[in-house]
């Protein structure tokens, strides 16, 4: 009698390498059915965006290659997990299901119903670590509770012991049984058909293992040095654009942690050791956010300060519109949202612009721009997606955000200086000077004829007046704090 398969649940860790779960499973020396499971249907589930989709759709395939080039293959259901997972464990007399933990709300409550219901059934449910550098339990307060602030969870992070080395990918898998027929990737329309919107991502980005391989030694090698000043500039190319690799799970960020530490403790000190602590900074609030969340699972709706529940959030279709599509009038914000739909992702320090002019100067709540990102980002992740909105509308975890409205006129000159970002996504600007690239309508006519920029023809003019738009948040927020809401 052969033994029975242990089902490998890949979910948001699709990798080999730094895969706890499937370490163990080799190490049982069972048959391996590794499984991805499409679910759209559990009740809670944020539904993966057009961006996300195409995104997984490549991740996937490279999965596969990858099993297939180890004997193994990847096997696709679609359906409610609970549901596909109980079938299969029953069809294959599979002995156990392992998997990596997740911690969006939905993924907590299935894994608990997977614990009850296939426990109960026989099948061993072992869930493994590895998506987060610390797990929500290792962290807590003194008292016992969760963080709320950052500058206090990074304390405490610092005092737990360094995630764990690497696990290598296996060298060979055992072959699935024949028989354990799944879906094809191709049946489940994750890419887009008609129009094929997807070419400046392909461009931009290589889903999938191997790529994410690429980009953190391309990051160690050109960008760490310098990654503490260039982080601030988004017309360099200077931060690891890791988000989406960590994201589905492509690379795990103990892995990231290890080898930025490890390249800094080789140069010995200097400039490497400034980028590398800035970079492990970022990882760190990479967990705080899935922390909150896990914490606090109302936020991908509700603001964590209770206050802010009644917000007199603007309801204004055009607007709205206008900025989704990079036509504000304010070259900053349109360059950040045109680079937004063109490859996915945004730098930081302009998704920052952008949320606050959405959320201070246009008074559109932060979850109308929350669902906006989540459609549109490769990279987008319901934690950090929902933390950071919160954050920039005041209402979230950090309140030095709360009383800021970002300048986009300042800002942008303060970050892109000679306006090198925003020609690059904003070709109308192409011949105008880079001093004129942030205010064009305070350029001369002859700079504007020059450039063969028309205000309000070839580019608009800007939607809203700063000062008065700031004037009108300013109010909204005051009101808030003085309970006159
Ligand atoms: C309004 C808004 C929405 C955002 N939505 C998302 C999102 O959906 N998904 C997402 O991954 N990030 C989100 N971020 C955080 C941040 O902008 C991106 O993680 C970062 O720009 C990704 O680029 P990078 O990989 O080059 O970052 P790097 O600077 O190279 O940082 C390394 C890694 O640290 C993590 N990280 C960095 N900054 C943050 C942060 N503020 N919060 C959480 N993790 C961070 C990311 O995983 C990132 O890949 C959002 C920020 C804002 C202001």
């Amino acid at each position: 009698m052969t033994a029975q398969p242990i089902i490998i649940w890949f979910r948001q860790d699709l990798r080999l390498q730094g895969h706890a779960a499937l370490a163990a499973a080799v190490a049982m020396c069972a048959p391996i059915i590794p499984l991805y499971i499409l679910d759209d249907e559990t009740p809670g589930r944020w539904a993966p965006g057009g961006a996300s989709r195409w995104w997984l759709h490549e991740s996937l395939k490279t999965l596969d290659a990858d099993l297939r080039k180890r004997g193994s293959r990847l096997v696709l259901a679609r359906g409610p997990a609970l549901d596909v997972l109980s079938d299969l464990a029953r069809e294959t007399r599979a002995s156990a299901i392992y998997w990596s933990r997740c911690y969006e709300p939905w993924a907590v409550k299935l894994e608990r119903a997977l614990h009850r219901e296939l426990e109960g059934a026989g099948v061993r449910c072992r869930r493994f670590s590895g998506s987060l550098l610390f797990e929500p339990e290792d962290v807590r307060t003194a008292a016992g509770g969760p963080y709320r602030a950052f500058a206090h969870f990074h304390k405490a992070c610092t005092n737990i012991d360094a995630p764990a080395a690497r696990l290598n990918a296996p060298a060979t898998l055992p072959r699935v049984a024949d028989g354990v027929d799944g879906d094809r990737l191709e049946a489940w329309g994750l890419q887009p058909a008609k129009p094929d919107w997807t070419s400046g991502m392909a461009a931009a980005w290589t889903p999938g293992e191997k790529g994410a391989r690429a980009r953190l030694d391309k990051f160690i090698a050109e960008r760490l040095e310098n990654y503490q000043s260039a982080r601030e500039l988004p017309g360099v190319d200077g931060t690891s654009q890791l988000s989406p690799h960590l994201h589905f799970g492509e690379i795990a960020p103990r892995d990231v942690w290890n080898a930025v530490s490890r390249a800094a403790a080789g140069a010995k000190g200097g400039k490497l050791d400034e980028g590398a602590e800035c970079l492990l900074r970022e990882l760190v609030w990479r967990d705080f956010s899935h922390h909150l969340l896990f914490h606090w699972p109302h936020l991908t709706s509700t603001p964590l300060r209770t206050e802010y529940a009644n917000f007199p959030w603007r309801e204004d279709a055009d607007a709205l519109r206008a900025w989704q599509e990079g036509r504000t009038g304010y070259p900053i914000i349109d360059a950040g949202m045109r680079e937004l739909w063109a490859t996915g992702w945004m730098h930081h320090r302009v998704r920052m612009i952008v949320a606050s002019f959405l959320v201070k100067h246009l008074l559109i709540s932060w979850q109308s721009g929350a669902e906006w990102f989540h459609d549109t980002l490769v990279d987008a992740d319901l934690a950090s997606n929902c933390t950071n909105w919160q954050v920039v509308a005041g209402c979230g975890a950090d309140t030095a955000e709360e009383n800021r409205i970002i300048n986009p006129l300042s800002q942008g000159r303060a970050i892109d200086p000679e306006g090198v970002y925003i020609k690059s996504w904003v070709p109308e600007f192409a011949k105008l000077p880079g001093n004129r690239i942030h205010a064009p309508w305070q350029a001369s006519e002859d700079e504007l004829s020059q450039a063969r920029v028309r205000l309000g023809e070839t580019y608009p003019e800007p939607m809203v007046k700063l000062p008065a738009a700031r004037e009108r948040a300013l109010k909204a927020y005051a009101a808030i704090k003085t309970g006159a809401q």
